[in-house]
């Protein structure tokens, strides 16, 4: 049983320098299966209830599912912790082949805790675990640091994951940066690394993952690959990545334009995946064992910027960095992205904080810097805010640094008005005021207004989920939707499938795998089941650190301002609306009027025990 586990946690304390192996045992994994359900549990046993997100306590994990490293396709790793931004829980994903590795030593998982007297990196070689000194990589950017440290432990193959000089300071939404391209971005995983003093994790192993049933496991991946290929999603993302959503996005009228002031841009296609192919892209690229390579590997090669060497500008980066801040030029786009990833800031919450800043100085509530443009359309005006706040220079730049909630509270007056967030969680490019099962699913996303938890979109456009009518523009029938698309959200994210990667492929085939992989004799539905006691472990953490159920809300600005354009026009989320879903949502749920699961609902999902703490 449980071949495709090592079932074994290491544990490292970096305030002791010790570090143990931790068997998991038959319960724990039938319970929560690996990735996000390891991660939630692990939290809520360990994670006292007012731990500070950035001090000793916290832990900082990084787990693997039982798919990972195997040939299944599209699996990654993800980045459990409190987070600092939001002070909630924190799951954040990242692609590449970081995770694969840290399999191949021998792991299901590293947990750190604790914190290091000096600036240090860890380096795991199989069993080896060595705490190095890494005082001179500290103040060094991402990238520069991988290199570093492949240099000096003379490996070009060893996997690297690392903060730049934002995690060093601590900015709230820093991230880590897995490899080159590909990073655990939300939510300020970077931050708790760099307040433990940890500048990276250099990993290396050489054990090879097992499957219980190689024949079948084969064949379960074979029709993973088929499901793929008939999917038409993964021909648009093959073709052009996730930058093909921006002009979907526009005509759909959710695109970020000038801090969701609108939600069209007349230039979207610039920034979409035609300006795109015409200024950045060479060659296409792939996280380990993803037959979609849905990555570009680029170059600016023309312009100011020529001879910048980018990965593909993703959806997410391009809206809110591009549309968002009134900027078409894609080129320029590549560029204030780059500087972000060689800080280690996650793109999407710095180009929220920069829209945030440029609508405050175009209303006045705070100053452009002498000499800089701070309005939207200034390439300058994003570029300076980007140096300012990774490297916590100028008043403004520490203000923003904190992430748009605190800014807000920092400035006053109207700010809180402008300041686009869910729990703190800067919001991602999906406007939800022309779908407003996408508006509940951003209210009550567990790590804070996150659109990969339930994402609507597509049913709410396409008019129907599960044969049922819908309607985009009502609050009616959409809390059954979005409980069921984020409970199966978390149960495949304890396999950590890339959601793109996923496209496609059933929840048959998905227990195929599995079962073939640890000689289980799970249902489909496993995932539903486990994803909603993992929802509800979750939420009980969120509520036992302090979240209040009043903000499983929205940003005034999608309640009451109506959208001026799109298809959507004229429609805002209404606080009736709101309260209408939060209630039909909370019943679903089987949660209190408060939003606090009830003892039977615990009782059913195996997790009552949460309530005697
Ligand atoms: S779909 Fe793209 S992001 Fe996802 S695993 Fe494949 S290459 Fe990586």
């Amino acid at each position: 049983m449980n071949e495709a586990y090592t079932n074994n946690l290491l544990m490292i304390d970096l305030s002791r320098k010790t570090h143990e192996i931790i068997a998991t045992s038959e319960s724990f994994i039938a319970d929560f299966i690996g990735g996000k359900g390891f991660g939630a549990k692990l939290l809520y046993d360990g994670v006292s209830p007012g731990t500070n997100p950035l001090g000793e306590d916290n832990l900082l994990m990084f787990l693997t599912g039982p798919l990972t490293g195997t040939m299944a396709p599209a699996m990654r790793g993800c980045v459990v912790t409190k987070s600092p931004l939001t002070g909630i829980f924190l799951d954040s994903y990242f692609g590449g082949s970081l995770a694969a590795e840290i399999k191949y030593a021998g792991y299901d998982g590293i947990i750190i805790k604790g914190c290091s007297e000096k600036p240090s990196y860890i380096w795991i070689r199989d069993r080896h675990v060595e705490i190095r000194d890494a005082r001179s990589l500290w103040g060094v950017d991402t990238l520069l640091a991988n290199r570093l440290i492949k240099n000096e432990l003379n490996d070009q193959t060893i996997k690297i994951a690392t903060i730049g000089q934002a995690g060093e300071n601590k900015i709230l939404f820093s991230l880590i940066c897995c490899e080159y391209n590909r990073q655990a971005g939300r939510g300020g995983a970077g931050a708790v690394m760099g307040s433990k003093n940890l500048k990276a994790i250099a990993i290396k192993g050489n054990r090879l993952v097992r499957v219980h049933d190689p024949a079948n496991f084969k064949a379960a991946c074979r029709e993973a690959a088929q499901e793929l290929e008939k999917s038409p999603d993964v021909a648009a993302l093959r073709l052009a990545g996730t930058a093909s959503a921006v002009e979907f996005a526009n005509e759909a009228g959710l695109l970020p334009h000038k801090n969701y002031q609108y939600g069209t841009f007349a230039k979207a296609s610039k920034i979409a995946d035609k300006g795109q192919s015409k200024h950045l892209w060479l060659g296409s690229n792939a996280c380990m064992g993803c037959p979609i390579r849905c990555s570009k590997i680029g170059a600016v090669r023309t312009g100011i910027y020529k001879g910048i060497v980018t990965d593909i500008i993703e959806y997410e980066s391009a809206a809110l960095m591009g549309s968002n801040l009134d900027i078409h030029d894609i080129r320029a786009v590549a560029h204030l992205v780059k500087l972000c990833d060689l800080y280690g800031m996650d793109s999407m919450s710095t180009g929220t904080v920069i829209g945030f800043a440029m609508e405050a100085c175009e209303k006045g509530l705070i100053k452009s810097p002498d000499g800089i443009n701070l309005r939207f359309g200034s390439i300058q005006g994003a570029e300076y805010l980007i140096h300012a706040i990774a490297n916590l220079r100028s008043g403004l730049g520490q203000i923003l640094s904190k992430g748009v909630k605190q800014a807000a509270d920092h400035i006053g007056y109207k700010a809180a008005d402008i300041a686009l967030h869910t729990k703190g969680l800067e919001s991602p490019a999906w406007g939800p005021r022309g779908v407003s099962g996408m508006a509940l699913a951003l209210m009550t996303a567990d790590r804070g207004g996150c659109h990969q938890r339930g994402f609507t979109v597509s049913y709410e456009l396409s008019g129907a989920w599960n044969n049922h009518p819908l309607d985009p523009l009502s609050p009616e029938g959409k809390a059954q939707m979005v409980a069921e698309l984020q409970n199966y959200s978390a149960g495949t994210d304890t396999l950590v499938k890339c959601d793109f990667g996923s496209f496609g492929i059933s929840k048959e085939t998905y227990a195929r795998l599995l079962n073939a992989a640890c000689g289980t004799q799970y249902s489909p539905d496993i995932f539903q089941n486990t994803g909603e006691r993992i929802w509800n472990l979750v939420r009980m953490f969120n509520l036992r650190q302090g979240m209040d159920p009043a903000e499983d809300t929205l940003p005034r600005r999608f309640v009451e301002e109506p959208l001026t354009d799109g298809p959507g026009k004229g429609h805002r989320i209404s606080k009736k609306d709101m309260a209408y879903m939060k209630q039909e949502y909370y019943k679903t749920r089987g949660w209190d009027e408060n939003g606090v699961p009830l003892d039977k609902t615990l009782k059913q999902l195996r997790i009552d025990y949460v309530k005697s703490d």
